[in-house]
């Protein structure tokens, strides 16, 4: 397997960043998670618009232009071999010293690692799957806005362990007020009347890429879709509901809390936006 850092790829052994690295000192950066399909990458313009967007937020310098980028992501697919990958994208601040300030950091770090996919058990996208909501909240956006996809993501793996405590593979995440945010690396939906409803962003949900080909699809299809904000009463009494993440893709959610959904079936609207994102995710992409 090749990484490429800064410019060279290394095979994996050799691919190491310094410890004065502030990616790692401090979670000071940001990354993206990016799908190719049989030789597209999907929605490759997107994902560099939100790693960008994210860079702003945190005033980092990424020391590449996103045409170097999307080049770098290509040759690296291609040393490795891949036609069909997941792409993890980091950027750190880079290495300063032992202190707080990032100015200290004079060049951001830039690391491409691509590698085959693992999803969830084929099962679970037939039967659905559980989630439960954690006592762990989403951050109050005037905090820290999980909009940015940043290399601190210790609020999402302290969800992720109370929903291992719990048994469920990913969780329900919710704000202070107790309304549903996200899971916690995936987006979440619900489906009532034949209506899609997804919690808005500005409840600091990260922007997904694979929830907005999911609103794009409903769209296409004269779905209506409605951002809004839903407590669990909503998502217990829901007619369905689902995630989407870039990993998961789209996945159907058949109990939450031990409560069934329905009749604990994935749902009609569900399986047909399953097929359609199937049917898109090989041809809305950047060749490579
Ligand atoms: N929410 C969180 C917290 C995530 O980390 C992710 C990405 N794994 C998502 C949602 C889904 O976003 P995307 O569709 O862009 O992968």
């Amino acid at each position: 397997m090749k990484i490429w850092i800064d410019g060279k790829l290394y095979e994996k052994e050799d691919a190491k960043i310094s410890v004065f690295d502030h990616g790692l000192l401090y979670g000071d950066g940001i990354f993206e998670g990016i799908r190719a399909y049989n030789g597209n990458i999907f929605r490759l313009d997107q994902h560099l618009n939100r790693l960008w967007d994210g860079a702003k937020f945190i005033l980092l310098d990424i020391p590449v232009t996103k045409q170097e980028m999307k080049d770098a992501l290509k040759e690296t697919l291609k040393a490795n071999n891949l036609k069909d990958a997941y792409i993890r994208l980091v950027v750190t601040r880079g290495v300063g010293d032992l202190g707080l300030d990032p100015h200290k950091c004079k060049k951001g770090t830039v690391i491409i690692i691509t590698s085959n996919i693992s999803l969830y058990p084929a099962e679970v996208y037939e039967k659905g799957m559980q989630l439960a909501t954690v006592p762990t909240q989403r951050f109050n956006v005037a905090s820290w806005n999980a909009r940015v996809k940043s290399l601190n993501y210790l609020n999402n793996i302290m969800a992720k362990l109370e929903g291992h405590q719990a048994g469920v593979p990913e969780v329900l995440m919710l704000d202070s007020n107790g309304y549903v945010v996200e899971c916690s690396a995936d987006n979440f939906f619900i489906v009532k009347d034949n209506k899609l409803f997804a919690p808005p962003q500005y409840l600091g949900a990260l922007c997904g890429i694979t929830r907005d080909a999911i609103i794009d699809l409903a769209k296409r299809r004269n779905i209506e879709v409605r951002e809004e904000v839903f407590t669990r009463f909503e998502v217990w009494t829901a007619d369905e509901c689902f995630l989407s993440g870039t990993a998961a893709e789209v996945l159907p959610v058949v109990k939450v809390d031990n409560r069934v959904i329905a009749d604990g079936m994935p749902g009609k609207m569900t399986k047909q936006l399953i097929s359609d994102f199937k049917a898109i995710a090989p041809i809305e992409g950047e060749k490579f």
